[in-house]
């Protein structure tokens, strides 16, 4: 069986936070499975992280008038079909 640390990858691919850069998705689910707190905070790093990106991304879409074909992307890759 591999250890745990090799198991997985981290949380999203394509994020860069203390979360994603340290510890893969099948270790915080350990962590949240048995109680440990330092699940949650691991997942609020990446929580944080994920939304002020998405929040930068979606300034530069205003300003470059592109919202409305951003969020249509947004929407396909993390799976929310309905417009
Ligand atoms: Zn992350």
């Amino acid at each position: 069986m591999q250890h745990m640390k090799e198991i997985g990858g981290p949380l999203d691919p394509e994020c860069d936070c203390y979360t994603c850069r340290n510890y893969t998705r099948a270790y915080i689910r350990h962590l949240i499975k048995a109680n440990e707190i330092l699940g949650v905070r691991l997942l609020s790093i990446h929580n944080i992280n994920f939304l002020t990106k998405l929040m930068e991304k979606v300034r530069i879409e205003i300003e470059n008038d592109n919202l409305l074909e951003f969020r249509k992307e947004f929407y396909k890759k993390y799976g929310y079909t309905k417009e």
